[in-house]
């Protein structure tokens, strides 16, 4: 049995992360934890879920957490997922990470604490998402940089951050694939007289509203012809899916810092 700890565990993946684990032959759930001051701790974790008692309660002690489980899966915030990264790395611990909205400075933080443990980052846990990057690369290195590369992102209005971590991975696929950096040709937004696009830009559009649970577009516009990639997700579960497939995989592994594509074996890149 791989023992799993989830942090975050009464947000809405947190949620959905329980009840996968709960649902699992293999894994056992042996904790959660939430902000302190939050409605759920306290309580039963499984009854949280909407599942029948289980026995482990919801705390706020991470570092227990972390010593406990195999794997801790996290899907927090950018500040909470840094300092979950060196619990992580302190006590030697698989951590699965879903957050999003991380700056290069958190960014760069997670990568040192991988030295000591093995964290899987992934900006999108579901399997067509990453499949769809793997494409994206494929694309653009086939496309010469007469093809613009646009690309359109919609969310369900809670989501904080812009454009999504999907959306800026989908990008770098891209730019991997022309063989440039993508802050050097990203355009995150355009308002007012913006002047003609220029040749090799990578420019993105972010749409917010209503549940949607995430829409990602890729558009490689031509004189002449325009290839559009497209993957809607209308479950949350798919990324909760990936999120223990990854747990699974990393289980046990050596330090590093692993991608999604490494969870799933991807060699389209
Ligand atoms: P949410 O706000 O519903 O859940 C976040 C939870 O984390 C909350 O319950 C909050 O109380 C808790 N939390 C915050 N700080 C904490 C701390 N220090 N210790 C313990 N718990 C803490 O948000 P959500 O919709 O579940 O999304 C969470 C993150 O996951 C976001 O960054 C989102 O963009 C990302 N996300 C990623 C994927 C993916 O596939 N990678 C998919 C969906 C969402």
């Amino acid at each position: 049995m791989i023992k799993i700890g989830i942090v975050g565990c009464a947000g809405r993946m947190g949620l959905m992360l329980v009840r996968e684990v709960l649902d699992g032959a293999d894994i056992e759930l042996i904790g959660g934890t939430e902000r302190p001051g939050a409605d759920a701790v306290g309580r039963d974790l499984a009854e949280v879920a909407g599942r029948p008692a289980s026995g482990v309660v919801v705390g706020i002690d991470a570092k227990t957490l972390f010593r406990q489980a195999d794997v801790v899966i996290d899907f927090t915030s950018p500040a909470a997922t840094v300092e979950h990264a060196g619990l992580a790395a302190e006590t030697r611990t698989a951590h699965v990470v879903g957050t999003t909205g991380m700056d290069p400075t958190l960014t760069a933080a997670l990568g040192d604490h991988a030295a000591r443990a093995p964290i899987v980052v992934a900006p999108n846990y579901s399997i067509g998402v990453n499949l769809l990057t793997a494409l994206v690369t494929q694309v653009a290195r086939t496309l010469d940089p007469s093809y613009d590369i646009e690309i359109v992102e919609m969310h369900h209005r809670h989501k904080v951050d812009a454009p999504s971590g999907t959306a800026l991975g989908l990008g770098r696929a891209a730019a991997e694939g022309r063989g440039v950096a993508l802050d050097t040709v990203w355009k995150k937004s355009r308002d007012g007289i913006t002047g003609e696009r220029p040749a090799g830009e990578i420019g993105f559009a972010t749409l917010r509203g209503g549940d949607v649970v995430g829409d990602h577009t890729v558009i490689f516009a031509a004189e002449g012809e325009r290839l559009e990639l497209a993957h809607r997700a209308s479950s949350r579960q798919v990324f909760a899916k990936g999120a223990i497939r990854a747990a699974r995989w990393v289980a046990g592994r050596p330090p590093g810092l692993y991608s999604m594509a490494d969870v799933l074996g991807l060699t389209l890149r």
